[in-house]
C-alpha cells in the first residue's frame, strides 16, 4: 500500500506524448525516414559500455528515480514484481546478471528496462494484462533486451551520446511513463536526441521477443501468453482511436510480431497455468488506489455485490483496501473480519489487518497482531515496515529502534528502516544516531547532499557511541567520494537539483 499524489490522467498522457522517450523503435510520423539499420555490433558494445559501467548508470538512474518519487512507494507490488520476474529470470541459468523489478505508478501501459538489470512496470501494465502469464510475457521480452546486452550495443551504435545525457535520457524514461515535469526539466533531455539514442531496432525486438518467449515457456506460464497480450494491446489501440499504449507506441506491433508469436505457441501442448493468489491480490490493491477514494470504494462494491471477479478473495481484499484508504475504518474491518471468517489466510491481509487498526488509533491491538503476523510471515515487508511505524505511533520508541535495527543487519541500505531508525533515536535523545540513520535514509533515496549534511552533522555530535562515529565517518567519506564522481561525469546539474530538494518524511498515514 502506498500514498503518492498522482498527476492526473490527462496530465501523464500529454507528458508521455510530449516526452516520448521509450527504449525501443517508436512509431515514426509518416514522413519521417527510418533509422539506417545498424551494423552487426557483436560484443564490440562490451569495449564502449563495460559491464561496470553498465552498473554504474543503473544505479545512479535508479538512484534519480527514487529520489524523484518515480518509483513506486509500495512494497507489496514491487515484492510481487520482484517474485515474479525472478522466477523468469531462474528459468535461464545463463542469465548472469543481476535483476531489480520495481513499479512505476502511472496508467500508461508500459514497461522498460534499464542498464544494469532494473526492470520496471508501470502499474497500467499489471491492471491491462488478464492473466499472470501475459504479465510475464512482458518481463521476459524486457529481461531478454538486458540479458542480450541491447543497452549497450545501441549505445555502441550512438556514440555522440554521452554518458551523462544517457544517464539523463534513463531517467526521462521513467518520467515518460509517469509524467514528471520536474524529470523532464531536470534532466533537460532533448526528446528527439534522447530518442534517437536508445531506441531499440527492430532486430533486437526481435530478438527480445524470441529470447523471451523461451524464459515464458521455461518459467512453466502459458506460452500462448504473449501473443494474447499482443493482441489485446493491438485491439485496445484501435479503440483509442491511434493513441496506443506506451509499450505499444515504443514496440510497434506489426503483423509480423503477433504472427510469429502465435507461430511459436502453435504447436505447444495446451497448459492450463492458474495465476497466483499474488497477482490477483496486487490487481486488486491497485484497483484500490484508482481514481479518488470514494469511486474506488464504489467501484469496488459493485464488483463484489454482482460477482465481477475472478477471484473472491481478491475481490473483497480490494474492497476492503479502498474503505480503509476512504477512511472507512469500521466497514474496512467487517471485510477484512469476512476474509479471516472464511479461513483466508495472506500476508496482504494481515497487513491490510493491522494498518486498519493502527488507523483506528488501536496501537495495542496493532502491535499484537504485527508480532503475531511476523511469526508467520517474517519477510513480509509491508510488515516488517509498518511493526515498527506503529511502535513510534505508539510512543515506544526503544522496541521500534531494536527492530529496526535488528533488521537492517541484513537490509543494510534499506531507507525505511533506517529513516524510523532516526526517528527513533532522535525520540530517545541520541543524536548521533539519529543523524546517522536520518543521513542513510537520504542516501539510499538518492539525496547524497542530503546524506553528507546529516552525517556531518553526526560526526560532529559529542557523547555518542564511539562506534557509530567511526560508521559515520567511513560513510561520509564514501559519500563525498560519490559526490566527486556524480561532479566529474557531468551530472551535476541533475544531481544538484534533486538534492536541492528537501525530501519530505514519509507520511505514516497513508492515503
Ligand atoms: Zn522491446
Amino acid at each position: 500500500m502506498f500514498a503518492q499524489s498522482h498527476a492526473t490522467t490527462v496530465q501523464r498522457r500529454a507528458i508521455a506524448f510530449a516526452l516520448c522517450l521509450c527504449m525501443a523503435a517508436p512509431a515514426l510520423p509518416q514522413n519521417a525516414p527510418l533509422p539506417a539499420p545498424l551494423p552487426d555490433l557483436g560484443d564490440a558494445s562490451e569495449s564502449t559500455l563495460s559491464r561496470a559501467a553498465e552498473r554504474a548508470l543503473g544505479r545512479e538512474t535508479m538512484r534519480s528515480a527514487r529520489a524523484q518519487g518515480a518509483v513506486l512507494d509500495d512494497p507489496e507490488v514491487n515484492d510481487y514484481l520482484q517474485t515474479l520476474g525472478q522466477r523468469l529470470v531462474a528459468a535461464d541459468p545463463t542469465i548472469n546478471e543481476k535483476f531489480e523489478f520495481f513499479a512505476v505508478g502511472a496508467s500508461e501501459i508500459n514497461a522498460f528496462a534499464l542498464p544494469g538489470g532494473h526492470v520496471g512496470v508501470n502499474t497500467g501494465l499489471i491492471l491491462a494484462a488478464q492473466s499472470e502469464s501475459e504479465l510475464a510475457s512482458v518481463l521476459a521480452h524486457e529481461i531478454s533486451h538486458v540479458s542480450q546486452h541491447h543497452i549497450a550495443r545501441q549505445y555502441a551504435a550512438q556514440t555522440r551520446a554521452g554518458y551523462a545525457s544517457l544517464a539523463a535520457m534513463l531517467l526521462a524514461i521513467i518520467a515518460g511513463g509517469r509524467g514528471d515535469v520536474a524529470i523532464a526539466a531536470i534532466t533537460g533531455a532533448n526528446a528527439a536526441q534522447a530518442q534517437a539514442a536508445i531506441n531499440y531496432t527492430r532486430e533486437h525486438e526481435h530478438e527480445a521477443d524470441r529470447v523471451g518467449f523461451t524464459l515464458l515457456e521455461r518459467a512453466g506460464f502459458d506460452p500462448r501468453a504473449m501473443a494474447s497480450f499482443f493482441e489485446r494491446l493491438q485491439q485496445q489501440t484501435r479503440v483509442l482511436d491511434g493513441n496506443a499504449p506506451v509499450w505499444l507506441r515504443t514496440h510497434p506491433l506489426t503483423q509480423t510480431r503477433i504472427a510469429e508469436a502465435q507461430d511459436r505457441a502453435f504447436d505447444k501442448t495446451y497448459r492450463q497455468v492458474p495465476d497466483s493468489q499474488e497477482f490477483q491480490m496486487v490487481r486488486a490493491l491497485l484497483r484500490s488506489y484508482e481514481g479518488d477514494a470514494a469511486q474506488a470504494v464504489a467501484r469496488l462494491a459493485a464488483e463484489l455485490k454482482e460477482g465481477r471477479y475472478r477471484d473472491r478473495t481478491a475481490a473483497r481484499y480490494g474492497h476492503a483496501a479502498a474503505l480503509l484508504r476512504a477512511k472507512d475504518l469500521v466497514r474496512a474491518k467487517t471485510e477484512v473480519d469476512t476474509l479471516e471468517r472464511d479461513g483466508m489466510r495472506h500476508p496482504m491481509i494481515e497487513a491490510l489487518a493491522g494498518l486498519i487498526l493502527q488507523q483506528s488509533r488501536d496501537y495495542a491491538g496493532a502491535i499484537a497482531r504485527y508480532e503475531a503476523a511476523l511469526k508467520r510471515y517474517p519477510d513480509h515487508l509491508q510488515l516488517v515496515y509498518d511493526y515498527p511505524r506503529t511502535l513510534l505511533l505508539a510512543g515506544d520508541p526503544a522496541r521500534a529502534v531494536r527492530f529496526a535495527e535488528d533488521r537492517l543487519l541484513r537490509r543494510t541500505d534499506d531507507g525505511d528502516l533506517h529513516q524510523m531508525a532516526a526517528e527513533g533515536y532522535a525520540a530517545l535523545g541520541q543524536p548521533m544516531q539519529s543523524h546517522y540513520h536520518q543521513g542513510e535514509y537520504y542516501a539510499a533515496q538518492g539525496n547524497t547532499k542530503g546524506a553528507i549534511e546529516q552525517l556531518e552533522l553526526a560526526t560532529r555530535m559529542r557523547g555518542g557511541d564511539y562506534r557509530v562515529m567511526l560508521i559515520a565517518e567511513s560513510r561520509l567519506r564514501e559519500l563525498r567520494e560519490q559526490q566527486r564522481e556524480i561532479l566529474k561525469t557531468g551530472r551535476a546539474s541533475a544531481s544538484a537539483a534533486i538534492s536541492a530538494r528537501s525530501p519530505s518524511l514519509r507520511a505514516f498515514t497513508r492515503d
